[in-house]
């Protein structure tokens, strides 16, 4: 297999490492003609505004959006969850609108822009160190939306079909289980 990882802007570095230690070849994307060489596609934590703007200029927004549509599997971390994400509560900012969630920009930013949590998820057998940095808060989830995980009331690991989001980094632990889980999907 060969997993994507969007090199457009953010923390790709440590996904790359990641699915790298999982025993994967990766390719970092940058083009639209990259999704055509590729299984599944990671979109890091980073800056929500600016990727959606290059992904844009460079053509890889209508792209990868068909490219979803058709069942590419993709996972968003954080500000790669906000790309993916139906609707942006408090920022007038189209996306990619792949996931049927409304999400509330840097929800958990004012009171602490980072925290560490343990959290339960959903077939996993022990819990997982969630790392939240300026991360965006889960308000609302159509049906078909399946929620893996939540903390304080709000989901923090969801999948529609094809589609995988975490408001938190799984990346930048040394706990491969979350990237191990959306590896699954693709075989699937
Ligand atoms: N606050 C960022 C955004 O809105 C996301 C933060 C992150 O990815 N760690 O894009």
């Amino acid at each position: 297999m060969v997993i994507g990882v969007s090199g457009i802007q953010g923390d790709f570095r440590e996904h790359k490492m990641m699915i790298e230690k999982l025993g994967h070849e990766v390719l970092i994307v940058r083009t639209p003609e990259d999704l055509e060489k590729i299984d599944g596609l990671i979109i890091p934590g980073g800056e929500s505004t600016t990727m959606i703007r290059i992904m844009k200029r460079v053509g890889l927004f209508d792209a990868l959006k068909e490219k979803i549509l058709q069942g590419l599997p993709v996972y968003g971390t954080c500000a790669g969850l906000i790309v993916l994400a139906k609707e942006i509560e408090n920022y007038p900012q189209e996306s990619l609108g792949v996931i049927d969630i409304k999400v509330m920009r840097n929800a958990y930013g004012r009171q602490v822009d980072s925290f560490e949590e343990y959290v339960e998820i959903k077939g996993f057998d022990k819990p997982f160190k969630a790392i939240f940095i300026r991360a965006p808060r889960v308000d609302e989830w159509g049906p078909e939306v399946e929620v893996l995980s939540t903390f304080e009331g709000h989901p923090i690991m969801l999948r529609q079909n094809n589609v995988l989001v975490t408001s938190f980094h799984p990346e930048l632990t040394d706990d491969t289980r979350v990237h191990e889980y959306f590896l699954g999907m693709i075989k699937k």
